[in-house]
């Protein structure tokens, strides 16, 4: 199976490059493990009356009624009429007529293949492979074609879908009896799956869609399976390999809050993912939690609450957020929350003076000050702790895997770890994604929230948008106009805040109404200022590109407009729209946009109508994109999948990580000898494919 192409029977050395250089393939085991992406059915024949403008290819047996010759601008074009007891449809040739014309039989049956299309509305094949009923029964051909991807340059040099067929058949001949079983026995009864040998052949070579169908099924949950289990055997190790403290009670600091300062009953959501953390800091072991929850949902209590453990239990703590604006509001609103109490909170910003900062080391290091809120500042190595116990951070994805681990040395044992999330992930992609790291969801919002009243409106509706601004403004709310920003084409972005910013400063002049700008080539110190004017409400329009997006918490602002919507992606969009809806009052998403919209910019768009759900969004989102543009999945394997798709296999994914942890719940080191085949081929996976770098 390790043997070179080049010395397959139908390559040799040129193609044996090409192969390499094009697809990356270099080994027997290479080129059998390279599936078809799609196949021709031969199988099936289609009655004219059956036919879809969805069909690709489809097969029809009739015969010729007529044949006209037609005149166009260049040239002519033939058309034959091809019928059969329950209709007609056209056959079409441009190229070769006058030749072809004279090689048709009418009143002869024959068998047609090709892919259909609608034209003048009616049915058309054009250029189809036409064949006598008569030699097409006596062909041998494959039921099924497979198609191969292939690349422009192997289309060039020869290497065609033929070309590729017969080197695996070639390879088929030739590794007879060499496939090995790669999954144990017990898996294949307990699924009623088909051998791996079986799987490769008809993989390649189906008969008929059914055994095409057990193949891809049998190839499919072992690709998943082998992924879970990397992801869960690391999850175990992990715990087995790193201690963290044990925060056994749960004392004074926990009780008082809960009891005086706690102004709101918990959710149940937030109680369930609560005693989650609380069992993962009992064990003895790091907690590695994600702890996702959609904006508003309340993680932040959660975060303090687990906080506050730590501290009954001697230990200090620290909460990292990805930007100092966002950093100070949690540094507010802890503070608020933790009015009353003994308890020491510090903030530290790259933008802290000389003489905060010598005070936050020193009270860091002698264990006075309790929690530490800050910025990236945290992580710098002469930041000390007397004794940090764990570390919460908000909005993963902005922090680096290196920068998390630098959390790690701050103690003698590294501190647990809570990374907070507002970006929703889909349940499957969690598990493929994040599947080493324990995951808790708070998947209800607090109760009495309204959903926030989402349109659509186009630019042309703009004067009927800044009416119902000014009607809201009125009655004392605060107004965000966004505008987009995406990197490639900054100056034109600019340009569009700008020219936005004069537009509304003429609608809504001074001084009846305040506006504030804020954008992303402001200084710090600027920024801030304007932000400040309008959380004091001295402003009631803040104009601002997506810097607004992370955090900030203004519940008096009630009305999102979104400008361009369409060239924002759905999380974004959910994300910005999280900006309000934070107070009692009914909230509004305007999203803006012009006429000419692609087909997926309008169903981001509905959607947004259509749901307040995080979760239901992130599904649209994979759907529309795919895995790849989405959150941590660059570093994971759920790109690099031969077979299964992440969107569409979900069950099957269910299905393998239950078998993955019930196999390693049983057996986690694969030792008995039931697991032998699980094992040697779990080890060379993960020899070859090193593919799973540390998310945690
Ligand atoms: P996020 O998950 O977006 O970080 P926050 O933690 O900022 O959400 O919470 C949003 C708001 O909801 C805060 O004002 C918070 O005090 C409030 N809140 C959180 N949990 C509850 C609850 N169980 N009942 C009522 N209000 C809550
Ligand atoms: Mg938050």
């Amino acid at each position: 199976m390790h043997t070179p192409i080049t010395y397959l029977k139908g390559a040799g050395p040129t193609r044996a490059t090409l192969l390499k250089k094009e697809l990356g393939l270099k080994t027997y085991a290479d080129l059998i493990h390279f599936f078809p992406f799609r196949y021709i059915d031969r199988t099936l024949f289609f009655k004219t009356n059956e036919l879809h403008t969805n069909n690709s290819e489809v097969q029809i047996i009739g015969q010729i009624t007529s044949i006209n010759t037609v005149k166009q601008k260049r040239g002519s074009r033939l058309v034959a009429k091809f019928s059969d007891e329950f209709g007609n449809i056209e056959l079409v040739w441009f190229q070769g007529a006058k030749w072809i014309a004279t090689k048709l039989k009418l009143k002869t049956t024959y068998v047609v293949f090709g892919k259909v299309t609608v034209f003048n509305g009616k049915f058309t094949i054009t250029h189809p492979e036409l064949e006598l009923q008569s030699e097409y029964n006596k062909s041998l051909r494959t039921a099924m074609q497979p198609v191969y991807p292939s690349t422009e340059i192997l289309g060039k040099k020869g290497v065609s879908n033929r070309v590729l067929f017969k080197m695996m058949q070639n390879l088929f001949l030739e590794t007879k009896g060499k496939i090995k079983e790669t999954l144990s026995l017990e898996i294949i009864d307990k699924l009623n799956l088909v051998s791996k040998k079986e799987a490769l052949f008809n993989i390649h070579f189906p008969k008929n869609q059914e055994d095409l169908s057990k193949a891809q099924f049998r190839l499919k949950f072992e690709e998943f399976f082998y992924i879970q289990l990397q992801l869960i055997r690391k999850n175990m190790l992990h715990k087995s390999k790193f201690k963290s403290f044990k925060f056994n009670k749960v004392g004074t600091y926990f009780n008082y809050f809960y009891k005086n300062n706690l102004t709101f009953e918990l959710t149940n959501a937030q109680k369930r993912v609560l005693k989650e953390i609380r069992n993962d800091l009992n064990t003895g072991a790091q907690m590695n939690r994600l702890l996702q929850g959609d904006v508003g949902s309340g993680k932040t209590i959660v975060a303090l609450l687990s906080m506050l453990i730590a501290l009954d239990n001697n230990f200090q703590t620290a909460l990292i957020a990805p930007t100092t604006i966002l950093a100070s509001q949690h540094y507010e609103s802890i503070s608020a929350l933790l009015l009353n109490t003994n308890i020491k909170v510090a903030l530290l910003t790259g933008a802290t003076k000389t003489k905060a900062r010598r005070l936050i080391h020193e009270t860091l290091e002698n264990g006075e000050l309790h929690i530490l809120i800050g910025t990236h500042a945290i992580l710098q190595d002469k930041v000390q702790f007397k004794n940090i116990g764990l570390a919460v951070i908000d909005e993963q994805h902005r922090f680096g895997v290196a920068q998390r681990s630098k959390m790690w040395l701050k103690n003698k044992l590294p501190p647990h770890i809570l990374v907070m999330t507002a970006t929703p992930i889909p349940r499957t992609l969690a598990m493929s994604v994040y599947g080493d790291l324990d995951i808790s969801v708070i998947d209800e919002l607090p109760p009495g929230r309204k959903d926030i009243k989402t349109v659509h409106r186009y630019d042309k509706n703009r004067l009927s948008v800044f009416k119902f601004l000014k009607d809201e403004i009125v009655k004392g709310r605060q107004v965000y106009i966004v505008y987009p920003l995406i990197q490639e084409s900054e100056v034109m972005d600019y340009k569009d805040l700008m020219d936005g910013y004069e537009s509304i400063s003429r609608d809504f002049p001074r001084p009846d109404y305040q506006i504030s700008i804020v954008h992303g080539k402001m200084k710090p110190e600027a920024k801030a200022l304007e932000m400040e004017r309008f959380v004091k409400r001295k402003t009631q329009i803040m104009v601002a590109t997506t810097v607004i997006e992370v955090g900030v918490n203004i519940p008096n602002a009630s009305v999102m407009v979104i400008e361009s919507a369409e060239r924002f992606g759905l999380s974004q969009l959910h994300q910005l729209r999280g900006r309000v809806g934070r107070g009692g009052e009914q909230s509004y998403c305007i999203l803006m946009s012009s006429f000419k919209l692609s087909a997926d910019a309008k169903l981001r768009l509905k959607t947004m109508t259509q749901t307040n759900d995080g979760f239901k969004i992130a599904e649209v989102d994979l759907q529309l994109r795919g895995p790849g543009n989405l959150m941590g999945t660059q570093q994971s394997g759920v790109l690099n999948l031969k077979i299964a798709n992440i969107v569409k296999d979900t069950e099957i994914l269910k299905l393998a990580r239950e078998f993955a942890i019930d196999t390693l719940k049983k057996d986690a080191n694969l030792n008995l000898t039931e697991n032998n085949i699980i094992k040697n081929t779990f080890f060379k996976i993960m020899k070859t494919q090193g593919v799973w770098s540390n998310i945690s």
